[in-house]
């Protein structure tokens, strides 16, 4: 009998995405300066555009995904499907409609499904980035997709 949740381990080393919307790319790339010392510890990744301008303003190496309109926000969301993104830091703009609403609303709702800590503004991301799992291992229990269809492909 499959558990209804399996344990995933963060590891030491977090695997960080990084998306601003256009209104927002200049204070996470301030806030991406100020937090430095500590991202360049991880591996970075993120939306085309914020990631090739946090490389460009700031020198940290972060692997650019498509632009969030063009589909970034869903391979980062797929990525986290598959286990691949610890950490989401996404600055959103609360005060200008996006074209690609939907996509920022599934990558949202994705990582709140596979319980991947999520900050959508500065002070968020402040408190996540000084927690004192940033330099240690996070065990979290997720929901056993496997279970999960088990049971569904038996009753429905
Ligand atoms: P961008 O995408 O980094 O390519 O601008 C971010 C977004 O708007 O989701």
């Amino acid at each position: 009998m499959e558990q209804p949740t399996v344990d995933f381990t963060i590891g030491k080393v977090k695997r960080i995405a990084l998306i601003a919307h256009d209104g927002k790319k200049k204070d996470l790339i301030q806030w991406c300066e100020r937090n430095k010392e500590i991202l360049q510890q991880h591996f970075l990744c993120g939306t085309g555009t914020t990631a090739r301008m946090i490389t460009d303003q700031t020198g940290l190496p972060v692997k650019g995904y498509n632009s969030g309109p063009l589909g970034g926000d869903q391979q980062i969301g797929a990525k986290i499907v598959q286990g691949g993104i610890d950490l989401v830091i996404f600055f959103s703009d609360p005060l200008t409609a996006q074209p690609h609403d939907t996509d920022v609303k599934a990558l949202q709702r994705i990582a709140q499904v596979y319980d991947i800590p999520i900050a959508i503004n500065k002070a968020s991301a402040d408190y996540m980035i000084t927690s004192k799992f940033m330099s240690k291992e996070y065990v979290h229990s997720v929901i056993n997709f496997r279970a999960q269809i088990e049971e569904r492909a038996e009753t429905l």
